[in-house]
């Protein structure tokens, strides 16, 4: 019988019903293993890193990175790499100072949040006001704190997702509700779950037509030394930010493995370029750049290509904002040949989760894929996927299909958008690990049919 089952099976494979695209699962095995002993994505790591280091978009750097990026993709061995110019209004630090002046004069680390305006040259001496939570501040009348510097001092869950973050970061975005207590500042803790002194920086944001207040981030310490201090009575501190804005030219850079049969459908894969400024940008995301170039770079060498393209895209703007809507906007004619689309943003420590579209873990073609990354510790998530990274927000929005692999970030936000993010933070094992659960993944996909956009 076990004959004549395995005589059936070898029929069945010639029958035009079978997919006619299926990636064969011990190559995915075989790109898995040689990716966690490839030290490729360390290497691309260090050189962004060290030669290059932070990169806001619209800075000097950033056109460095740029052309790294192009010698670099080239250099792995893609093809039809080409740059992708936009427009961006651009927010750049300048000097930054804060200080507690009485009861006792000592120094503060702060770092102003990305699109704050600037203090005065002489900056701002005031009274704080400290409140544990943001819905303290909401909760507080108009006027209630005229004057004042508004410190919101709301600590960060640590968890293994994302959710502590999006929990605490509506803080980092609240200078509007100060401004309408009257204050002239406002401080918050930084979004972080590190007790490290350095401040995490951030986007913030101001609502409506109200003023617009300047607006830092205060290391952990900071805050609750605050927060204890005005506990014993008025403390004033003397708060100094000063930054600029620029019309300029953002970039996001593309390279691509070109499908073997069906060269017109594209998975889109990335990280993004830019980084915050205070760190090297290693975590956030010279990591996703690395990974995810260095897992198609394994898909490359094959003797065979999969059957369609794979593009590696390292998103020009996402920290301050544009680069995912630029993509859009320069490929919305041909979104329909995007087949599948994924984001690596969220450091270097281990992938966890699996997330696919709705029902494509069960088509025969991909339902290999589990097992494959399961001695990677990652599970195959039943939820389909929802989010595939800010960058591919707005391509996702357009009907794009999204996948996930979810990393985890348990460590993640005690250096995120601080002096912290360096490449001593980031641990080659796991680096690994992320490239082997991409390559394994993105060959699976680029060499099936699956149509990702049927659902279910
Ligand atoms: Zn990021």
């Amino acid at each position: 019988m076990i004959r004549f089952g395995a005589c059936a099976f070898g029929l069945v494979l010639l029958l035009p019903a079978f997919p006619a695209l299926a990636g064969d699962p011990a190559t995915a095995i075989r790109l898995r293993d040689q990716a966690l002993a490839d030290p490729t994505a360390y290497g691309i790591l260090e050189s962004l890193t060290s030669e290059i280091g932070p990169r806001p978009a619209g800075s000097p750097a950033a056109m460095r990175a740029r052309d790294w990026a192009v010698a670099k993709m080239t250099a792995l061995g893609f093809t039809n790499v080409h740059v992708e110019a936009f427009a961006k209004r651009a927010w750049l630090r300048d000097a930054e100072s804060a200080q507690i002046v009485a009861p006792t004069p000592q120094p503060l680390v702060v770092l102003g949040l990305g699109n704050s305006v600037s203090t005065p040259p002489q900056g701002i001496t005031a009274e704080v006001v400290v409140l544990k939570t943001l819905d303290a501040l909401k909760a507080a009348p108009d006027g209630a704190f005229k004057g004042k510097i508004v410190v919101v001092n709301q600590p960060m869950t640590r968890t293994q997702d994302e959710s502590g973050y999006s929990a605490a970061v509506a803080a980092r975005g609240a200078p509007s509700e100060a401004a309408r207590t009257g204050a002239l500042a406002y401080l918050t803790r930084s979004i972080s779950t590190s007790t490290a002194r350095a401040p995490h920086t951030g986007g913030t944001r101001y609502a409506g037509d109200g003023p617009k207040i300047p607006a830092g981030a205060l290391g952990v310490p900071d805050a609750d030394m605050l927060e204890h201090l005005a506990a014993q009575g008025p403390v004033r501190i003397h708060l100094n930010l000063q930054s600029h804005l620029v019309d300029a030219t953002a970039w996001t850079i593309s390279g691509d493995v070109t499908g073997s049969a069906t060269p017109d459908q594209i998975v889109v894969v990335g990280g993004h370029i830019d980084s915050w400024d205070p760190g090297t940008g290693a975590i956030d995301d010279g990591a996703g750049v690395a990974i995810s170039a260095a897992a198609a770079r394994l898909i490359g060498i094959l003797p065979r290509h999969p059957a369609r393209t794979i593009r590696v895209v390292f998103w020009g703007s996402e920290e301050t904002g544009g680069s995912g809507a630029a993509y859009l906007e320069a490929h919305k004619s041909e979104l329909g040949k995007i087949v599948l689309a994924g984001e690596s943003d969220l450091g270097s420590d281990n992938i966890y989760m699996l997330e696919m579209p709705e029902g494509a873990l069960d088509k025969p073609q991909l339902k290999e894929l589990p097992a494959i990354l399961a001695p990677l510790k990652i599970m195959s998530s039943k939820t389909p996927a929802r989010d595939g990274g800010a960058d591919v927000e707005a391509i996702h929005r357009a009907g794009v299909p999204v996948l996930a692999l979810h990393q985890d970030a348990s460590r993640y936000f005690d250096y995120h958008h601080s002096a912290d993010d360096t490449l001593a933070i980031v641990d080659p094992v796991q680096l690994r690990q992320n490239v082997a659960a991409w390559a394994a993944t993105l060959y699976m996909v680029a060499d099936s049919d699956v149509n990702f956009r049927a659902g279910k």
